[in-house]
């Protein structure tokens, strides 16, 4: 039986024996090689290996170059959720790390603020502004947002029918796609700043102010100009360098928790990998449930109840001269426009394309359940819709386009999805399995907020790790989350 995450490991965990690539035992396997598996697999040092089905490690952490232009395959800045998970980023990244204080727009029928809007009323048009202050005063006075029912109420109730309207209704219909009154009113917020009356005043009289959101401390990877990998795909890059025993190619098809086995799929060949105290799967969490042999009927059909968006970037190499003014991103209300936002790469990274061009990238957003488009019919109209919103100069030419699919991209929050949730990590918990990361745990994370779960999750499931200890040169962990 493997032993329950929480249960003290007596011995000494036993590192992998052998001489490590041939063989298919380890004290702790991990499911997946992105951020979350990568963390927790170089903190685990010789006690794990890590199976990942793509020939390349990162998961979303990649950044893909066509004909030298970069772009990473959703907007990634970096920020950090403590000072320890900073630390180690540093450590990874060294001098490649650079900081990159973000500057980001947001456009609505009623003018273009800064990011975010609620503390930079002072830009839209007067009685815009005017009508957006005095409906949140409303709101202030006669709600409370912690007895909202659903997603929609809790934003009328934080910020007023104005703001509302002008912005946050139709942003993030076309985020969720799906009724924002269907959705849970808490649980994925947190990076929407609330409204702090005394932050709203100061951004109706200075619009240019800085406000300080969840991500102003933010950082990019800047390696030199002759880097074979630029973008966010350096930091995976560079820890998957630092991981014992990575396999790609291997795809994970079942978990048999009882005997502590792993079944693969390898160029066509099925093996099978023993864990002797712990597996920990990033994998999405309910394609994790489905998976594992022991999981109960009852839990298995909660599986289809758990959904979640899919994000295409459709990624546009440009010819020309840089924009300036454009920030480093832009979201737009207007919901006849097919992208949430747009991304410029040469803001966060100079050298991400030629020095006669730059990369523009658009996020769109579809229900997971509804069939793709033809993607040339998705980037023509992206790029359409890029052109009605006037960052392309008349001096720029458009020299290659990709569509990039991110699938999950968005995990769905419902009210009635948070114990089901709760239940299968439950359930996975009892069985030796931890899930992590993101889909793994199936929450709206960061990408440090994955990695301090990483590290967390590590220091636990070997505790006694000789690899562990060898590794550990930074200090204690962070609290991270409760598992
Ligand atoms: C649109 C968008 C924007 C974001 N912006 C930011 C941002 O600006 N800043 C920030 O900090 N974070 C951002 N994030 C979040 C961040 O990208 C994630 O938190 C982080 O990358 C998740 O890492 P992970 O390892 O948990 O998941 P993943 O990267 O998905 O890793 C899971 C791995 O498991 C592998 N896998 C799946 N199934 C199998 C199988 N059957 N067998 C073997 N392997 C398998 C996958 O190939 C993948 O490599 C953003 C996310 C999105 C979607």
């Amino acid at each position: 039986m493997p032993l329950s995450f929480f249960m003290y490991i007596p011995t000494r965990v036993i590192a992998m024996k052998g001489t490590g690539k041939d063989n298919k035992i380890a004290d702790v396997i991990v499911l997946g090689a992105g951020l979350a598996g990568l963390s927790a697999a170089q903190r685990l040092g010789d006690a794990s290996l890590v199976l990942e089905k793509e020939n390349r490690p990162g998961g979303l952490v990649r950044t893909e170059c066509f004909n030298n232009y970069w772009f990473d395959r959703v907007l990634h800045l970096l920020y950090f959720p403590d000072p320890l998970t900073k630390l180690r980023v540093q450590e990874i990244l060294g001098t490649d790390l650079a900081q990159c204080t973000p500057l980001a727009w947001v456009e609505t029928q009623s003018g273009t603020v800064r990011y975010p809007l609620q503390m930079h009323l002072g830009g839209l048009e007067k009685s815009s502004a005017f009508s957006c202050l005095v409906d949140l005063m409303k709101a202030k006075l006669s709600h409370s947002p912690r007895l909202s029912n659903n997603f929609e109420e809790m934003l009328l109730h934080t910020f007023g029918s104005s703001m509302c309207r002008i912005f946050l209704l139709p942003y993030n219909r076309k985020l969720w796609k799906r009724p924002l009154t269907s959705l849970a009113p808490f649980d994925f917020q947190w990076t929407i700043s609330k409204p702090n009356l005394k932050h709203v005043f100061k951004g109706i009289i200075f619009p240019d102010s800085e406000f300080d959101a969840y991500n102003y401390q933010g950082f990019y990877p800047r390696p030199p100009m002759n880097s074979s990998v630029r973008g966010m795909e350096l930091l995976s890059h560079k820890l998957a360098g630092q991981v014992f025993d990575l396999r790609l190619n291997h795809t994970v098809t079942k978990i048999d928790t009882k005997r502590c086995i792993v079944y693969v799929m390898n160029d066509q060949r099925m093996m099978s990998f023993r864990y002797r105290s712990n597996c920990i799967s990033t994998i999405p969490l309910p394609e994790t449930i489905r998976m594992c042999r022991q999981t109960p009927d009852d839990i298995l059909r909660d599986c289809d109840k758990l959904l979640r968006n899919r994000v295409l970037s459709a990624a546009f190499s440009i010819k020309g001269p840089r924009p300036v003014n454009n920030g480093h991103w832009r979201y737009y209300a207007d919901e006849s426009i097919i992208f949430t936002r747009l991304f410029f790469m040469h803001e966060f990274d100079p050298l991400t394309a030629p020095e006669d061009g730059w990369g523009v990238c658009a996020e769109i957003v579809q229900p997971a359940e509804v069939p793709m488009m033809e993607p040339k019919g998705i980037l023509n109209r992206a790029l359409n819709d890029i052109h009605r919103s006037g960052v392309l100069p008349p001096t720029c030419e458009v020299v290659d386009q990709h569509l990039i699919i991110i699938d999950p991209g968005y995990v769905v929050f419902t009210k009635e999805n948070k114990d089901i949730i709760t239940r299968m990590r439950d359930f996975l918990a009892d069985h030796g399995v931890i899930p992590l990361g993101r889909y793994g745990r199936w929450e709206y994370s960061s990408m440090g907020q994955v990695m301090r779960d990483a590290y967390t999750a590590a220091s636990r499931v070997a505790v006694t790790s000789s690899a562990f200890e060898n590794n550990s040169s930074v200090g204690n962990e962070s609290p991270g989350i409760e598992f």
